[in-house]
């Protein structure tokens, strides 16, 4: 599962940063996440339970916070929301777009003790 070996590399930066920072408990982390990161978040927090038990990050909370899609539209030289990957531009229809935002992954920051 793909979520699994997301939540491991995870793991191994809050590993590194433990070590790095001297703490010892990871009581919450917050991911961003954009809609097209092919996330499922179900099965993200699953997989974060089993990966975190007995760990450093046992029993951590995990808030996610979904951002915005956004691509830019060649003809127009402006970028937009999008709400499907695959969508055209809602000014001129184009589909010469170029997604910007969404694909995101990433540790906004975490509370540690
Ligand atoms: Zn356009």
């Amino acid at each position: 599962m793909h979520e699994m070996s997301i939540c491991e590399s995870i793991m191994r930066v809050m590993e590194d940063q433990a070590k790095q920072q001297d703490f010892r408990h990871v009581s919450a982390i917050r991911l961003e996440i954009g809609p097209f990161a092919g996330v499922e978040l179900e099965a993200l927090r699953f997989s974060f339970d089993v990966v975190t038990r007995g760990t450093l990050a046992d029993g951590c909370q995990l808030e996610v916070i979904e951002t915005e899609a956004r691509a830019w539209c060649l003809p127009c030289a402006k970028d937009f929301h999008v709400e499907q990957r695959f969508d055209p531009c809602p000014d001129c229809g184009s589909y010469q777009l170029q997604v910007m935002a969404g694909e995101e992954l990433r540790i906004k920051d975490m509370e540690v003790n």
